[in-house]
């Protein structure tokens, strides 16, 4: 059964790098595929290749990490149907569990333990048209919802969305990050102060530790 196993790219524990669980321990279980083509995408190794492994496997795997939080990630996890029970099982087993997916994929059938961490893709990712709106009928105060802006016009367009679509409503976890080496966060921090936005900007903190380009200190 399609429910049975899954394909996945990695499993590995790091530092959650984003959101409102940023710095914390986490397990990433990065699932194989996705259906976007997001022109800044920084995992694009992710879209071909990964090993299927059966579901039990994939448990277990993020389980011997040890960590409180996992994170199921992509690739976008939600075109696998295994990942659905995978999710509902990490919760059994305890966990805080996590779930990144693109705002294309449909939400509404996620574990409602499962906190979901769902981007709206502005113009400058190329996949605006995908959003599937009707995802925010889903989003509830446990969830977050990310943007990732790569300029002026990306800013304009969330905070259009932010504002006519009363986000911070469903819930206070409005995320707001630059795209690496392409929007300055010290722009984006200027911006939302101006606008008085109610949107938590964050840098990719992994990317500062571990990027080539990164000082270390
Ligand atoms: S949705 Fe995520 S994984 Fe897919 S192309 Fe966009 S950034 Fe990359």
């Amino acid at each position: 059964m399609k429910e049975d196993s899954l394909v996945i790219h990695e499993i590995y524990a790091s530092i959650q790098g984003e959101s409102t669980f940023a710095g914390l321990p986490c397990t990433f279980v990065r699932t194989t595929g996705c259906n976007l083509r997001c022109t800044w995408c920084d995992t694009p190794q992710a879209f071909h290749g990964g090993t299927r492994m059966a579901r039990g496997e994939v448990l277990a795997a993020a389980l011997a990490k040890g960590t409180p939080l996992v994170e199921l990630t992509g690739g976008e996890p939600l075109l696998q149907p295994a990942v659905f029970p995978l999710m509902g099982e990490l919760c059994d087993a305890g966990k805080t569990v996590l779930v990144e997916t693109s705002g294309e994929a449909d939400v509404s059938l996620v574990d409602p333990r499962v906190h979901k961490i769902m981007d709206l893709k502005a113009p400058g990712s190329g996949e605006s048209h995908r959003n599937r709106w009707s995802n925010l009928e889903h989003i509830s105060s446990r969830d977050e919802i990310k943007f990732v802006l790569a300029d002026r016009t990306d800013y304009e367009w969330m905070r259009a969305v932010v504002r006519e679509r009363n986000l911070s409503a469903r819930t206070p976890n409005l995320l707001a990050s630059t795209v690496f080496g392409k929007l300055a966060a010290r722009d984006l921090v200027a911006w939302v102060l101006e606008d008085a936005l109610p949107v938590r900007v964050q840098l990719q903190m992994h990317k500062y530790i571990w990027s080539p380009d990164a000082t270390g200190v």
